[in-house]
This record gives C-alpha cells, sequence and structure tokens, in this order.
C-alpha cells in the first residue's frame, strides 16, 4: 500500500487535526498509490499520521479520513461514519419533527471530506467533491440508500470544487426509484416543493433554512424586501410570521415560477410581488422610486471563489448593502449575508458598517447568523464555515 511523505517543516497543520494535505507539502510518495486509494500519510521521519485518499490530480493531495494507521479507508468506515452522522441529526433539535428536508453529511464536519448529503423527504441527494469520495461513488451510494431507508439517491456532482479536481460534472439516478418533478418537504412553518433534478445546488438552499426562522421574528407588519430570492425562501416565512407583503428579486425565471407555487402552497401568493430583474439594478429602480421597506433581505450568490477576487467581491458586497440599507424604513431590519468562505466574519462586518457610513445610516447588530447545526464545522477545519450574516436594526 502507498504512503505520502509530509516534508519537514510542512507536518504541523496535518498533525494538529487538518484533514487536507497539499501538493506542495508532500515531499515523496512511496509504494506507488492510484487515483482515489487509500494510502498512509506519513511525517518525514516514517511515524504515521493517518489515512486517507489520494487525488494526485487536485492541489489537496490527500484527504484524511482517519488518525489510525491501521484502519482501512474502506466501504465499511464509510458505512460507519454515514450511520452516524445520520445519527446525529436525529439528535438535533431541529426546527420541528416534521421537518423532512435536512443536511445529512457535512464534509469534513462530518468527518467525511468530499461528500455532500441532503435528505429531501424520501429522496437524498448526493455530491462527491474530490476524486477520492468519487472513486467511491458506489459504495456511498449503496451505503446511503440503506442507512437512510431511502426511495431513491440521486447524484448532483456540479460544484466548479470538482474541476480542481479533474473531474467532470454529474448529474443522474445513482440508484433506487426517478424522483418525481418536485418534492414537497416540510420546514415548518412553511412547506417547500423542491426540483433535485433542476434546482440550484442539490435542490434549494438548506443552509438558510433556520436562519429563515430567524429573520422572519422580525417581519410582522412589515413590508419584506427579498433580494436574491431564489424560491422566495425568506420572504414566504416572513409572510407567514405576519409580513404585510413581500417583493422577490431573482434572475433565474424558474425559480420564480417555484416560488410562485411555494407562495400558493403557503397561502401567501396574494402578498408576493415578483421581480425577474438584476438585484444590483432593480435596488437602484427601488431608491430612485423612494420605495421604503420594513424588512430587507441581501442573500447573494458567493462574490469571492478565490483570494484574488477579494476586492471585486468585497465591492460587491459594499454596493448592494449601501443600496440595501437605504432601502430600509428607520426603525426597519436589514437581514445581510455572506456565503464567501474567503470573506470572514470580521471582514463582513467591516464591509456592512462602511456602506452605512456611506448611506448616512446608523445601525446595532441585534444578531449574527451562522450555518445551522446540520451544517456542522469541525473545530479543526476552520475553512468548513463559509456562512454568516448579520441582522441589523437599521436607523
Ligand atoms: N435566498 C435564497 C438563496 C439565494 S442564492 C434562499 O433562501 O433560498 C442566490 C440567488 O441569487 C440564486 O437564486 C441566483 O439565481 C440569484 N442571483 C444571482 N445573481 C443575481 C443577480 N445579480 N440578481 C438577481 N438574482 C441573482
Amino acid at each position: 500500500m502507498g504512503a505520502v511523505v509530509i516534508k519537514a517543516g510542512h507536518v504541523q497543520p496535518v498533525w494538529a487535526g487538518h484533514p487536507w494535505v497539499f501538493a506542495q507539502a508532500v515531499d515523496r510518495i512511496e509504494g506507488g498509490a492510484a487515483p482515489g486509494e487509500d494510502v498512509e500519510v506519513r511525517d518525514a521521519r516514517g511515524n504515521s499520521l493517518g489515512r486517507g485518499l489520494y487525488s494526485p490530480g487536485s492541489a489537496i493531495v490527500v484527504r484524511l479520513y482517519t488518525r489510525s494507521a491501521e484502519a482501512r479507508v474502506d466501504g465499511a468506515l464509510f458505512a460507519d461514519r454515514i450511520a452516524r452522522a445520520v445519527e446525529r441529526r436525529t439528535a438535533l433539535d431541529l426546527p420541528s419533527e416534521q421537518t423532512s428536508a435536512v443536511r445529512l453529511v457535512n464534509a469534513e464536519g462530518d468527518d467525511l471530506p468530499g461528500l455532500i448529503v441532503d435528505r429531501y423527504a424520501d429522496f437524498v441527494v448526493c455530491q462527491f467533491l474530490a476524486a477520492g469520495a468519487d472513486a467511491w461513488r458506489s459504495t456511498l451510494a449503496e451505503a446511503l440508500l440503506e442507512l437512510c431507508s431511502a426511495t431513491g439517491v440521486y447524484e448532483r456532482s456540479e460544484s466548479g470544487l470538482r474541476r480542481k479536481e479533474g473531474l467532470q460534472s454529474q448529474r443522474g439516478l445513482l440508484l433506487g426509484s426517478e424522483p418525481p418533478a418536485v418534492i414537497e418537504v416540510q420546514t415548518p412553518p412553511t412547506r417547500h416543493l423542491v426540483d433535485i433534478v433542476n434546482g440550484q445546488k442539490t435542490g434549494t438552499y438548506l443552509d438558510q433554512q433556520w436562519n429563515r426562522a430567524r429573520v422572519a421574528a422580525y417581519a410582522r407588519d412589515a413590508r419584506v424586501l427579498d433580494a436574491f430570492a431564489y424560491t422566495g425562501g425568506f420572504a414566504i416565512a416572513c409572510l407567514r410570521a405576519g409580513a404585510a407583503g413581500a417583493t422577490l428579486i431573482e434572475t433565474s425565471a424558474e425559480a420564480l415560477r417555484v416560488a410562485e407555487r411555494d407562495a400558493e402552497l403557503n397561502a401567501v401568493a396574494g402578498a408576493c410581488e415578483l421581480s425577474a430583474n438584476n438585484v444590483f439594478d432593480e435596488l437602484r429602480v427601488l431608491r430612485d422610486a423612494e420605495r421604503q421597506f420594513g424588512l430587507v433581505v441581501l442573500d447573494p450568490p458567493k462574490f469571492v471563489h478565490s483570494a484574488d477576487q477579494l476586492r471585486s467581491g468585497s465591492r460587491g458586497y459594499k454596493d448592494i448593502n449601501l443600496l440595501g440599507l437605504q432601502l430600509v424604513k428607520p426603525g426597519g431590519i436589514l437581514a445581510t449575508f455572506s456565503c464567501s468562505g474567503h470573506v470572514d466574519g470580521a471582514l463582513f462586518q467591516k464591509i456592512v458598517a462602511g456602506a452605512a457610513l456611506d448611506a448616512g445610516r446608523d445601525a446595532q447588530i441585534l444578531e449574527r447568523l451562522s450555518q445551522p447545526p446540520d451544517h456542522p464545522v469541525a473545530l479543526e477545519f476552520p475553512e468548513g464555515e463559509y456562512l454568516k450574516g448579520l441582522i441589523l436594526r437599521v436607523h
């Protein structure tokens, strides 16, 4: 069996529990290894640091799955890890017992690097985001079908991360039955229609499921602006919580069609105004028309994909936050998010503070939001934390 030997001076992060071995940290490969194969990781003195799966084409050459030199990274280890991840979700205090949409496996956060699994009622959707996990796809799919008692296991491996691993995008049924066109999920107090075949990500943005309820707590009687709405999760949660009306801005016509059906399903269709426009333009149109909202939500896509996009991405966040703040009526709420891992909480706060200064508005932080507990972050893997949000009272 192959072994990856780390250069002296590069061992510390792995020794301290970080699960990635970067290409530049590798001194040599002993004994040969094929892509996706189980390899031992050793320091320059020959001490074992654990075992992981080999991705020769990636900047991350090994992702560690175990700190034991004796354990094998194989079907039995995967089944055990998946079973544990599923069990942990059962132990979570979910928004309600009826909640039928949940992230079951959050990659490194569940000691399963490269694997994401989301459950939507009876179906599970998975993403294999690293060459190692990809090489084990059939074993993983079988374990998921069984351990989740799923009707079907569907693959949506379409993230840009796969390109960095030398992998193509993949979409399709892996095991079990084909999913219906939409799956209705309960995320009390709302219900949603999820298209796991054509929807964004694995069908929807599960990472905002719990935050929608937090934001909705400020929505009573407010006129809501949901910018970057996708299928209107924030708007619909706010309307169910007593908002006076909601405007959804979203460029995807497909997403707005689902939003319309979701609004009907939740009996709030009459209160929704759909705007199929670019947020950057539409916020200016609303500002120039002197529109004001009691609650504004800004939940943009990732603006910063790599460190070299930090400046341009920060400008994007500043721009929408400046406009968003101007649209909040005095005493109202701005709920603003960033899902760029490269923009940490301190930087995000600084950007929003700069936007408030330029907008001539004063604001207080009422709540800081992040990833929900079904998207856990491993303590020694801060890269796993990407979502951050601020609920602000704007004066
Ligand atoms: N708030 C949503 C998730 C938003 S994800 C929820 O809770 O489910 C970001 C959304 O922004 C995507 O649906 C994407 O289609 C949309 N989007 C991206 N750029 C946009 C732009 N410039 N104007 C309007 N919508 C945009």
